[in-house]
């Protein structure tokens, strides 16, 4: 179990609420970063006391050095300071909370220094999947997820001591905003409609990337990545309550689930607790107020990105990277209203015809694979 931790990423949406898991199980805080939001990393410093405090923006270090001045807590900046975060021999755990591709070598480094990855960032393993899982086994390192459904599938299999009992793995979705609708309603989808989502409170990336079932297309590479099964051995099912967190399917045709309410601080408290269980910081799911739970099938054809995902997964090497970098630049650019819902796919499609695959040799592959995409997608925007 957890007894310090180090949280990179802390002002973000998964990070705020590790802090408030970590502060209620008695876990101390040892590291925080953020990228720029220089007044809640204060307010966390104050409250927590970490021993370092990390902007990965230059300017904004500057004035938190600044404003924490009579506190005695070091301030970092940059991916340097990403990484001594990730190292810092104090904590034994470190959640990899920060959005996008920044998370990956933080995490290769805290595997490095063994500590226990609370992995809450999906780029990392969806990039860089095989580097990353061959770099724990080697230094013995857990990986406990905290992705709902990754940690519903972790808790689902707790217990399996033979891997080749699980038959397959059931991934579940929300289905997004956009459930049920068609080709040509989503033509029509604007920013404002793209960022509301029905069960999960999360931020503007991953909001977005649930609307398109990016999201989706992601965990299930994720999925396969972290467990070791093949595409065929996952399947998606669209739950549209959120109760369900994921199941796993054993070879008996048992079927073990895991239930709870949309509330994140469960899985992240087990990722920070396992194997052992303490008191729940999440709210209580109350079975009889629950609505029927209904289950239906995904439509990978209307929701091309899905689809795409799933194309992609079978695909050896850089693909899964292109495709990640492509989709990070794609939604940065419709959250800056420079394109529509419907173009994401099509820029997505379009960097994975252009940027040429390669197998994964090291971090350089992984990285260039990325940078590559983006380019393709910036410059086919203003070009
Ligand atoms: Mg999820």
């Amino acid at each position: 179990m957890t007894q310090v931790l180090s949280v990179l990423g802390s002002t973000g949406s998964i990070g705020t609420q590790t802090l408030d898991v970590a502060e209620k199980c008695g876990i101390r805080v040892a590291a925080i970063t953020a990228n720029r939001s220089v007044e809640l990393l204060e307010a966390q410093a104050r409250k927590f006391h970490p021993d370092l405090v990390v902007a990965m923006d230059e300017t904004a270090a500057k004035d938190l050095q600044v404003r924490l001045a009579d506190t005695g807590i070091r301030v970092a900046s940059g991916m340097e300071g990403l990484i001594e975060a990730a190292t810092l021999p104090e904590a034994d755990t470190v959640v990899t909370a920060v959005m996008g591709m920044v998370g990956l070598r933080p995490t290769l480094a805290a595997i490095d220094a063994h500590k226990r990855i609370a992995l809450a960032n999906k780029e990392t393993l969806v990039c860089a999947g095989e580097l990353v899982m061959a770099n724990a086994a080697r230094e013995g390192v857990d990986i406990v997820p905290v992705d709902s459904e990754h940690s519903a599938i972790f808790q689902s299999l707790q217990g399996c001591s033979d891997r080749r009992e699980v038959k397959r793995l059931i991934l579940t979705a929300s289905g997004g905003p956009f459930f049920g609708w068609t080709k040509e309603q989503l033509e029509q989808v604007t920013l404002a409609d793209a960022l509301k989502h029905p069960n999960w409170s999360m931020g503007a990336k991953i909001t977005i990337d649930s609307a398109t079932l990016m999201n989706k297309g992601l965990e299930f590479i994720e999925a396969m990545r972290l467990y070791h099964v093949a595409p065929e051995q996952i399947q998606i099912v669209v739950h549209r309550q959120s109760m369900i967190h994921s199941l796993v399917e054993y070879t008996d045709n048992a079927i073990i689930a895991q239930l709870g309410t949309a509330d994140m601080r469960l899985p992240i408290q087990y990722a920070l607790t396992w194997p052992q269980r303490t008191e729940g910081v999440a709210t209580e799911l109350d079975l009889f107020s629950c609505p029927d739970l209904t289950f239906r099938k995904p439509d990978p054809e209307t929701f091309r990105c899905l689809g795409i995902a799933l194309e992609t997964a079978k695909k050896p090497g850089t693909p899964c990277a292109i495709m990640n970098g492509a989709n990070e630049a794609a939604v940065d650019l419709f959250l800056r209203e420079k394109i529509r819902f419907v173009d994401i796919p099509e820029l997505v499609d379009y960097a994975l015809s252009v940027v040429p695959a390669q197998s994964v040799e090291n971090l350089e592959t992984v990285l260039e694979a990325d940078r590559a995409a983006r380019e393709a997608v910036y410059s086919r925007i203003s070009g």
